[in-house]
């Protein structure tokens, strides 16, 4: 059989229909790997591991008494530390909220024990998921299980390690302006941002609300499609949530053949080309997408102007929406409260000094400088406009093509330490994420190369609002033409 941790969750399904597996052996297999490797990458704050078999206990024997199960019965799946788990501590890779233990379950994890999933642990991150690198978490930095030497990326550095290092078969992570695609690229895994609304947001700690989507991890894009069918879906309990069904996966047809529209016509931004992209991503990307146009498909250079404003836009609203946010943890509603205080003003300020992180803390610094009554105008409001004509650059552009594609980050795995003492740097990775999140577009990462020390280098793949479906088909399509690894 293989080792059945290695193996996809479309793979496995049918095999643990059949009882040829059982989610058991699945399930202790993901354990093992931990077990080996999870305190070296440090992916996990916590492991469920007692949890985590007791429900695949009870999927095994729903499934023998022939009773009908979940749609991921038996399969597990790591989630970041910032969605809700009931009764499961929920840290946001933070001081913070180090103890802090949640009444209820996010709308998301609903689904994956309703869909008879396996929970196999809550993962690192950066805090509140502010960050590139994963090396911002309270709980000490994840390595990149390609290369210990080196970064998973992050936010979601800790699911992006655990899927790569085979220690769950799928991942969630959360993709704010990238958390999620940039992890996935410099892993080697796929990784999935959905249109805004498509995913609801309820029992996910905000970081930047009008960004934020739960986003998943797998190592291909049939997996992606698989786990985004079972979390998406109209929420009332999130005002953004969108009303439509995005996502039909065919699970009688596991090894379907997948449709694309017909004639997809590719655009190339030009400006995806410019200063910073490193040489051996220009040349693996470029290279993808020759053996898209030699495959037939139409492929074509577009232009979006405003996306070289996209990291200076989205770093006002990110913060602004932030500095908000993070406003609640004040020593009263939630999470830490220190001792030595004398009144309410020192406590909520030692508080927040000894709970937030130097990045968390430079954010709300920056949000706050934004929003002030002298520079409002100036900066959020202007970051707003630019965000409209943005938006509507993207939508323009998907009149003329249907799928945009360029490089995921500008460059492969970077080594820990070499951006953390400048912020500048590590916001420059966003360059080619952010703006998706700032359009509200679904957008996917896949593998398609390597450089020189074997780092991989990841494709993106983005797509018009709502057609999130057909961006992973596309994905699908472009990996069974051999852009991969
Ligand atoms: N790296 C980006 C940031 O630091 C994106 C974070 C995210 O998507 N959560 O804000």
């Amino acid at each position: 059989m293989g080792e059945l941790n290695r193996k996809k969750g479309w793979e496995l399904l049918p095999l643990l229909e059949k009882k040829d597996i059982s989610a058991v052996e699945l399930t202790q297999a993901c354990l093992s790997e931990i077990e080996r490797t999870g305190k070296e990458l440090n992916s996990f704050i916590s492991v469920l591991a007692d949890s985590a078999l007791e429900k695949a206990r009870e999927v095994d024997a729903t499934r023998s008494k022939g009773r009908p199960v979940g749609k991921l019965a038996g399969v597990p799946v790591a989630v970041k530390d910032i969605v809700c788990t009931k009764g499961v501590r929920t840290t946001c890779g933070s001081r913070m909220l180090e103890n802090f233990v949640p009444p209820y379950d996010a709308t998301v994890i609903q689904k994956l024990k309703e869909a008879d999933a396996v929970i196999i642990g809550k993962t690192n991150m950066d805090e509140f998921a502010m960050g590139s690198s994963t090396e911002h978490s309270a709980f000490g930095p994840t390595l990149n299980p390609l290369n210990p030497s080196k970064v998973p990326g992050g936010s979601s550095g800790g699911s992006a390690a655990a899927v790569a290092a085979h220690q769950t078969i799928l991942a969630l992570g959360t993709d704010t302006g990238g958390s999620v695609r940039q992890p996935a690229s410099l892993c080697g895994i796929a990784g999935f941002r959905p249109t805004y609304g498509a995913i609801s947001r309820y029992g996910l700690v905000a970081f930047a609300s009008s960004l934020d989507q739960v986003s998943p991890f797998a190592k291909d894009a049939r997996d992606l499609w698989l786990i985004s069918d079972v979390i998406s879906g109209h929420d009332r309990r999130d005002s953004t949530s969108i009303p439509e069904r995005l996502f039909n996966y065919p699970y009688s047809d596991s090894k379907g053949k997948v449709e694309l529209p017909k004639n997809p016509r590719f655009g190339v931004p030009k400006e995806f080309w410019g200063e910073g992209l490193a040489a051996e991503v220009r040349d693996s990307v470029r290279g993808a997408i020759d053996r898209v146009s030699k495959a037939g498909y139409q492929v074509e250079e577009v232009s979006l102007p405003s996306l070289s404003a996209g990291i200076a836009v989205y770093y006002i609203i990110c913060t602004a929406e932030a500095s908000s946010n993070l406003a609640r943890y004040d020593g009263v509603k939630y999470g830490l409260r220190v001792n030595d205080y004398k009144a309410l003003f020192e406590m909520y300020a030692k508080t927040r000094e000894v709970g937030f992180g130097a990045e968390v803390k430079r954010r709300i610094i920056l949000g706050t400088y934004v929003l002030s009554a002298g520079y409002y105008d100036a900066y959020y409001l202007k970051a707003q406009k630019v965000r409209a004509v943005m938006k509507n650059e993207f939508a323009d552009v998907f009149e003329k093509v249907d799928f945009l594609l360029g490089p995921t980050t500008p460059s492969a795995a970077f080594s820990l330490g070499e951006k953390t003492d400048d912020p500048l740097e590590m916001y420059l990775n966003d360059i080619y994420t952010v703006p998706i999140n700032l359009a509200g577009v679904p957008a996917v990462s896949i593998p398609c190369g390597k450089n020189k020390e074997s780092l991989p280098i990841g494709l993106q793949i983005i797509g018009p609002q709502k057609k999130d479906e057909t961006v992973l088909k596309a994905a699908i399509a472009l990996e069974n033409l051999g852009i991969k690894i």
